[in-house]
């Protein structure tokens, strides 16, 4: 789709995710708060991520944002990976992550093409960390790039700041502790919890050099936070990098209506009415959800015993479980278990696709058990519920240490050690029934004697609120959005820079 001449005075940015669900579902909602704006969106895409999420975005163009959805063939073939494996969720194995970004970068070519032909010329290009190649794309258009990290602020500054000062060389160990330097607050920390991308080198050091040497050029940082959240760490780390940083989160808040909610990524494994008649059916305040993210990958006998915690428990819940590799095993067990018909009174299983935020946002709801991706743990805060923390990998510890330590809103279960991905079955079950069980009792048991569960609780509503005010109208969300846009009409290459 071409735009009429008669738009050609609009802003046009051009949004290019990450082909992974955690990195362009923010995205997709960022596309419609900058359209809300009467910003002209093209939103870069390949035909099976375009499948997950047309519905929503037809919705939106009918609903008159000018949001259109640029359709790239994803040269799978030509590069070796298996059919129609277009998004990091159906990649089979770590091995054929350089093949995945191999068939990324030659998305270059075809988006610049396409923006060639377009009468409505780009005003900038928002394109994720790992989309470094739209720098180039950035210059040759004139245009300033924006980076998107896909995390929030906190595990943003750590990263950079351990980083700088190689502050993980100087322990013994991977568990000693060490203060990372130059926080606005203190944060102490181990190796263990830290990405693998700080502190390792690694397969992925080529690709991660051209990251962050395209990341050195960028315009600025927009980052799906919002300031009432992480004030301090927002100007630190803008400080840092020197350069202009947009916080216009939280942004799967501007999933209004039950339908976006329930289409919002993918389509769902469940029906509406199933999901939303179930949630109804339940207490108000008495529901754990449990969903790990879309990457989640760990070994069949873990998940045994989280499913036996949860029965354990008694508490109502819903478990989302994503189809991989292993998940025949996971079938079996469920089935010889008899385990969801032994818990059809109090638990819901969603195999598949979950609608997160939709769930989230329901009355019913009374924890949510997390892998702590940031995208999870900020639809966590917009709900106000507190959270049990089950980090795996990547920043994920970081974002638990904001949860736990440093908002207060919500408690870890306990996990001592990464689980990253094609490591599962080395580790093996990092955390057992018993200890799985304890965390939940303790933050959905009403007890007499719980202070501590109960200042946890009234804080995550307390920041529920704040997010909500972020996110509403004249909320730092909407300013922040408003800076942006402006931003961009006023700018003008600088004389002697590139970008
Ligand atoms: N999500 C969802 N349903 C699912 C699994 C995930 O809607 O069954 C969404 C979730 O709401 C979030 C995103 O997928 O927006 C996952 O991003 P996150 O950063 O939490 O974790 P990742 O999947 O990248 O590890």
């Amino acid at each position: 789709m071409s735009f009429p001449l008669s738009m050609t005075k609009k802003p046009h940015f051009v949004l290019v995710p990450l082909l992974a669900q955690g990195h362009m579902i923010p995205m997709i909602d960022m596309a419609r708060l900058l359209a809300k704006q009467g910003v002209v969106v093209s939103l870069v895409t390949t035909p099976l991520n375009a499948s997950r999420s047309a519905s929503n975005i037809k919705q939106d163009q009918t609903n008159g944002l000018l949001i259109n959805l640029v359709v790239i063939p994803f040269p799978w073939q030509e590069v070796g990976l298996p059919s129609r494996c277009e998004n990091l969720d159906s990649l089979p194995s770590r091995d054929l992550i350089h093949k995945f970004y191999h068939a990324l970068d030659l998305m270059q070519n075809p988006l610049e093409e396409y923006l060639e032909k377009q009468k409505l010329p780009p005003s900038c290009i928002i394109s994720d960390r790992y989309m470094y190649w739209t720098s180039e794309t950035a210059q040759k258009f004139n245009i300033p790039r924006i980076v998107f990290h896909g995390t929030g602020a906190f595990a943003l500054l750590c990263s950079h700041n351990v980083k700088l000062h190689n502050a993980h060389v100087s322990v013994a160990s991977n568990s000693e502790v060490f203060e990372i330097p130059e926080m606005p607050l203190r944060v102490d920390v181990s190796r263990m919890q830290l990405p693998s991308a700080v502190i390792a080198s690694g397969n992925l050091d080529d690709i991660r050099a051209r990251v962050e040497k395209a990341e050195s050029s960028a315009y600025g940082v927009v980052m799906n936070t919002f300031d009432d959240l992480e004030r301090s760490c927002i100007d630190a780390y803008q400080e840092k990098i020197k350069k202009k940083v947009w916080c216009i989160g939280p942004v799967s808040m501007c999933n209004k209506e039950t339908l976006d909610k329930f289409t919002r990524g993918n389509n769902s494994s469940i029906n509406e009415k199933q999901c939303i008649e179930w949630l109804d059916s339940m207490k108000p305040k008495s529901v754990l959800y449990v969903c790990l993210g879309s990457q989640c990958r760990l070994i069949p006998s873990q998940l045994f015993e989280l499913g036996l915690a949860l029965e354990a428990s008694n508490h109502p819940f819903i478990w989302v479980i994503n189809r991989r590799e292993r998940f025949k095993e996971l079938e079996k067990w469920l089935v010889d278990e008899n385990f969801e018909e032994r818990n059809k009174r109090k638990g819901l299983l969603i195999i598949g696709w979950a609608p997160q935020v939709l769930i989230l946002s329901h009355p019913s709801i009374k924890g949510f058990l997390t892998h702590c991706g940031w995208n999870s743990v900020i639809e966590g805060i917009c709900s106000g519920v507190p959270m049990i923390t089950w980090p795996m990998f990547s920043e994920q510890f970081l974002n638990e240490i904001l949860i736990v330590k440093i908002l207060k809103i919500g408690i870890s279960v306990g996990v001592r050690v990464q689980v990253r991905w094609g490591e599962e079955e080395k580790v093996g079950v990092v955390i057992r029934k018993h200890e799985i069980k304890k965390s939940i009792k303790r933050l959905m048991d009403e007890r007499i004697d719980e202070e501590e569960e109960e200042e946890i609780r009234k804080r995550a509503q307390e920041v529920g609120g704040l997010a909500r005010k972020a996110i509403g109208e004249g909320g730092s969300a909407e300013v922040n959005i408003k800076l942006l846009i402006q931003d961009i009409i006023n700018f003008r290459i600088p004389s002697q820079q590139s970008f």
